[in-house]
C-alpha cells in the first residue's frame, strides 16, 4: 500500500471512530441545560427537577445553566451555536414557537437549529397581584386596571416569555394597554411583586402556587380549563368571566442540530424515565402541573408541537402587530 492510501485510510478509520465515539460512549462528562431565564423562575423549577432524574439515569452530572435576557431569546440563541456533542441542551417552552413571529430577526432559525429531544410538561398559567392590590377578584381587577392603565404595572420576563405572552392575552382580553416592567425571568420578577415593587404578573403555577397558597400573593384566576387541586379556591379565567382567557405553557427539551441520532434516542429514553421519576411526579403535582405522558417525551412529538403552535400563534401575533427587534 502507498503511503498516501494507507494515511487515506487511516484518516478515514480515525473519522469514523471520530464519529462513533461520543454515541458509544455517551455520556462521558457533565450535561448542561441551558435554561433562557433567570433562576428561581417557573423554568428553572421545572428544569432542575428534571435534569437531576436524568443525572440518575444517564450516570453523569446534569446541571443547569441559567442564560436570562430577551425573553429567551438569548439563551436559545447560544444553545443553537453550541458543539452539537449531546453535552449542551436547552429547555425552553412555548416561547420558543411565539418568539418565531414575535421577533423580526433571532439569532438561530428555529425550525432549522435544532433537535428535538421531547415535551417535559404543560403548565397552567395565574394571574396574580402583590398581596396588598386592592381588587379582591377577577371581575374588581378588571375595573380597576381599566380605570388605572397609566399606572398600574405587569411584570414580565421579556417579549417571547410566557408571561408576556398572557399579560398581553389579559390586556387584549380586556382592551386596555397596562404598563409592563420586563425582568430576566419571573423568578426576579416574583421577588418584587412580593415586595410590592410592582403591581401584577401572570405567571406559571410553577412559580406561583407556593406563594399563593402561603397568601404572601393574591390569585386572581387560573388559565386552565378547570381548577387546580393544589389551589382550589382559584377559579377558572372563565368562570371568573373572561372567557377564552386559556393558555398551557408547554416546554420542551432540545439539542443543537446535527446532534448524532443516537444522541438524541438516548436523551429522549432518558427523559421518559425522568418524568416517571416519583420525586419528579410529586413535585410536579405540587406545583400544579403534570410530566408530558411518554408518547409525548420524543422527538416527533415535540417537532409536531413547535410547529403547530408556530402557525397557531402567527396570526395571533400578526394581528397584534407588535414585535420586537
Ligand atoms: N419561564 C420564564 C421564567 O422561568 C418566565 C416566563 O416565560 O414568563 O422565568
Amino acid at each position: 500500500m502507498n503511503r498516501l492510501l494507507s494515511s487515506v485510510l487511516a484518516g478515514c478509520a480515525f473519522a469514523l471512530l471520530a464519529t462513533q465515539a461520543p454515541a458509544q460512549g455517551y455520556p462521558e462528562r457533565t450535561i448542561t441545560i441551558v435554561v433562557p431565564f433567570a433562576a428561581g423562575g417557573p423554568t428553572d423549577t421545572v428544569t432542575r427537577l428534571v435534569a437531576e432524574a436524568m443525572s440518575k439515569d444517564l450516570g453523569q452530572q446534569v446541571i443547569v445553566e441559567n442564560v436570562g435576557g430577551a425573553g429567551g431569546t438569548l439563551g436559545a440563541g447560544q444553545v443553537a451555536a453550541a458543539a452539537p456533542d449531546g453535552y449542551t441542551l436547552l429547555l425552553h417552552h412555548i416561547g420558543m414557537a411565539t418568539s418565531a413571529t414575535l421577533y423580526r430577526t433571532l439569532p438561530y432559525d428555529t425550525l432549522n437549529a435544532f433537535e428535538y429531544v421531547g415535551l417535559v410538561t404543560e403548565v397552567p398559567m395565574t394571574l396574580v397581584a402583590r398581596k396588598d392590590f386592592e381588587p379582591t377578584d377577577l371581575k374588581g381587577l378588571i375595573d380597576y386596571v381599566k380605570a388605572n392603565a397609566d399606572t398600574v404595572t405587569v411584570a414580565n420576563a421579556g417579549i417571547g416569555a410566557a408571561s408576556h405572552l398572557c399579560g398581553m392575552m389579559f390586556m387584549s382580553a380586556i382592551q386596555t394597554a397596562l404598563v409592563t416592567v420586563p425582568y430576566k425571568g419571573t423568578g426576579p420578577a416574583m421577588t418584587d411583586l412580593l415586595g410590592g415593587q410592582v403591581d401584577m404578573m401572570c405567571d406559571q403555577t410553577t412559580n406561583t402556587t407556593k406563594q399563593i397558597q402561603g397568601g404572601t400573593i393574591k390569585a386572581y384566576a387560573v388559565t386552565s380549563p378547570q381548577r387546580l387541586d393544589v389551589l382550589p379556591d382559584v377559579p377558572t379565567a372563565e368562570e371568573a368571566g373572561l372567557s377564552g382567557f386559556q393558555v398551557g405553557i408547554w416546554h420542551g427539551l432540545y439539542a443543537p442540530k446535527g446532534t448524532s441520532a443516537d444522541i438524541v434516542d438516548r436523551l429522549s429514553k432518558s427523559l421518559q424515565v425522568a418524568l416517571k421519576d416519583q420525586n419528579v411526579v410529586d413535585r410536579f403535582a405540587e406545583l400544579g402541573t403534570a410530566p408530558s405522558p411518554e408518547a409525548d417525551a420524543t422527538p416527533a412529538a415535540l417537532k409536531a408541537k413547535l410547529e403547530s403552535e408556530i402557525a397557531r400563534w402567527k396570526p395571533v401575533i400578526d394581528a397584534a402587530g407588535q414585535y420586537a427587534d
